[in-house]
């Protein structure tokens, strides 16, 4: 029998967790952390996850400001923006929500993006403290990847991880959070991506496999160890016209033939996705804590 990891009944914990810190700080006359969206465009899906993320804030009784830019705005006037939130005492934590548009740089977006705000982890100021060990702000998705294994005590040291994928969302952090000498990590830790070689033999020797490469089904339980742990990372829209919306969701792995070999997985949807949103609104907490970059 294996265990259903509960990514949708933890976030719920998380965020009440979050929200009796808030009431705290709001009895004690503190400062109610405030979270900055900035959205370019009108993708839809884009639309989707910012909207959820300041429900979110409105949840845990934090503020939120959603910046909405059309699509066509141009770079400067964005780094503009990026830096009068970088100067706005009241804002706590600032996102940038990816995509953006082919005319405008990511990376100088990003860098521009003040490491004490940057509660997304995406900044290279960021990304290298948490290489290094130190505190900082991880990237939400693979910070709620270790938040479950860790509240559902799955043992990582010595552990053989492998992760499949290597974005810098989430398949190279889950990488080094996993190799770092921690708990959850400690663990003996294999990157793989498109270019690996025979990746079923190396997914079937992975204690705990992490799956994070954007393709519907893709992992079936012949590439799964008897006993292992299943991270799905992946989520997708396929049609099903049982549904009324005329789609379901689904993961990266095949959850139906590969649970039963699992001791435990994370089901798709209702494991990683929730978490994300619960991350993000702990790291905002922290920012408006201070308790990653101490004044
Ligand atoms: P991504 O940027 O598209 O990266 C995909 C990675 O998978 C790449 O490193 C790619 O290798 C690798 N890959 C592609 N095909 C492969 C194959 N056949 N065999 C082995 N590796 C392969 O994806 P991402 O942003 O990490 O997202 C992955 C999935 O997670 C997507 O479904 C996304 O929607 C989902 N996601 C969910 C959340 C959440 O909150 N639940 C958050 C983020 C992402 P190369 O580097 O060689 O191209």
């Amino acid at each position: 029998m294996f265990t259903t990891i509960n990514g949708k009944k933890t976030s719920e914990e998380i965020k009440s967790e979050i929200a009796a810190r808030v009431a705290k700080i709001k009895r004690e006359g503190g400062k109610i952390p405030h979270l900055a969206a900035i959205l370019v465009g009108n993708d839809g899906a884009s639309q989707t996850y910012v909207g959820a993320k300041v429900k979110s804030c409105e949840q845990v009784g934090f503020e939120s400001t959603l910046v909405r830019m059309d699509a066509d705005v141009t770079e400067e006037e964005l780094l503009r923006v990026v830096e009068d939130i970088n100067a706005n005492p009241e804002i706590d934590g600032l996102i940038v929500q990816l995509p953006l548009p082919k005319h405008i740089s990511v990376e100088k977006v990003t860098n521009l993006i003040k490491p004490e705000k940057d509660v997304d982890g995406f900044t290279p100021t960021n990304v290298g403290r948490m290489a290094l060990n130190w505190p900082t702000y991880v990237s939400a998705t693979p910070f709620g990847i270790m938040e479950l294994l860790k509240r559902y005590q799955i043992p990582t040291s010595g552990k053989h991880c492998v992760v499949i994928g290597r974005s810098h969302i989430v398949g190279s952090p889950m990488s080094i959070l996993m190799a770092r000498n921690t708990d959850p990590g400690n663990a003996t830790v294999t990157l793989t991506h498109s270019r690996t070689k025979d990746l079923a033999s190396i997914a079937k020797t992975a204690d705990i496999l992490i799956v994070a490469l954007g393709k519907p089904g893709f992992v079936t339980a012949d590439m799964v160890k008897e006993g292992a742990v299943v991270i799905d990372v992946g989520i997708h829209r396929v049609p099903d016209a049982s549904k009324k919306s005329g789609f379901k969701l689904v993961g990266d792995v095949l959850f139906d033939e590969v649970a039963p070999k699992c001791s435990a997985i994370t089901p798709v949807p209702g494991g990683v996705g929730p978490m994300t949103i619960a991350s993000l609104l702990y790291n905002t907490l922290l920012a408006a804590e201070q308790q990653v970059y101490r004044p």
